[in-house]
């Protein structure tokens, strides 16, 4: 049975003692909460990481995740972090190709099938972020959109390899606006994916992956996308940084 996951993005937000304390807090109120294939992962800022992988020790449902790695080793990229720095520190995830990385800092899908080789060679499990613009979707593209960033992005993997991978499917229109995907937009879309998936890699593989939704979710709308067939849990932005909220959307699954 695939896992169902609950991630929260902090993005740059939260300085070293704000971060502690928060991570403190939701391990207090979701310990008992995520059971059986659940699983809850904070991404935190690379200045966390370190803190977060020790107070989660113990805990085998609650991982931290980093927010991009280079694709590159090591070696003089000034500023950058690496996936193998990430994962010496005790992280399990990061989250690649969120649109912001995209919109921002031009990470397009042929860097991030360089990232994804580098972090899943490092141990690291990829939460791989695809969703289209609100012009791609007002234009009719959104289905095509989102099979080339598979495409493009990840599907030069080998099945093994794939197996590894989160899916998380993220309406840029919808990160960060309040505006979130009607939970029939956004188990089409999840349908299509997997539908995507069962073509390159076969249903097993289709039906293991786990497959996020992402933007705007909040305590509110949390359990009507998670009850959706193909949604097998959240990307978390503003909603991560209230420790209320984020345990409130964990136990949206119950
Ligand atoms: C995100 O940044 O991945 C996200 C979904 O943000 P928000 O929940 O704030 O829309």
């Amino acid at each position: 049975m695939r896992k169902k996951i609950v991630a929260g993005n902090w993005k740059m937000n939260l300085d070293y003692n704000e971060g502690l304390s928060l991570f403190s807090e939701v391990i207090n109120m979701v310990k008992d909460e995520a059971t059986g294939t659940q699983e809850v992962v904070v991404c935190s800022p690379f200045i966390h990481l370190h803190s977060l992988a020790q107070l989660a020790k113990g805990y085998n449902k609650i991982s931290v995740g980093a927010q991009n790695a280079h694709q590159a080793e090591s070696g003089a990229y000034t500023g950058e972090v690496s996936a193998k720095q990430v994962k010496s520190v005790g992280a399990g995830y990061v989250i690649l190709g969120h649109s912001e990385r995209r919109q921002y800092f031009g990470e397009n899908n042929e860097l991030l099938a360089k990232k994804t080789d580098t972090a899943l060679k490092n141990g690291l499990k990829p939460i791989f972020c695809i969703g289209e613009t609100l012009q791609e979707r007002e234009a009719n593209q959104h289905f095509d959109i989102i099979k080339s960033q598979l495409v493009e992005g990840v599907f030069h993997l080998d099945a093994e390899a794939f197996g590894t991978l989160v899916l998380a499917y993220e309406p840029v229109w919808a990160i960060g606006t309040g505006v979130t995907a009607s939970a029939e937009q956004a188990q089409e879309i999840h349908a299509f994916i997997r539908k995507e998936l069962a073509a390159k890699y076969g249903e097993q593989v289709a039906d293991d992956t786990t497959i996020l939704y992402g933007g705007s979710c909040n305590p509110k709308n949390a359990a009507e996308l998670f009850a959706q067939p193909d949604i097998d849990g959240g990307l978390i932005g503003g909603a991560s940084l209230k420790s209320r909220d984020f345990t409130d959307i964990v136990k949206a699954f119950n």
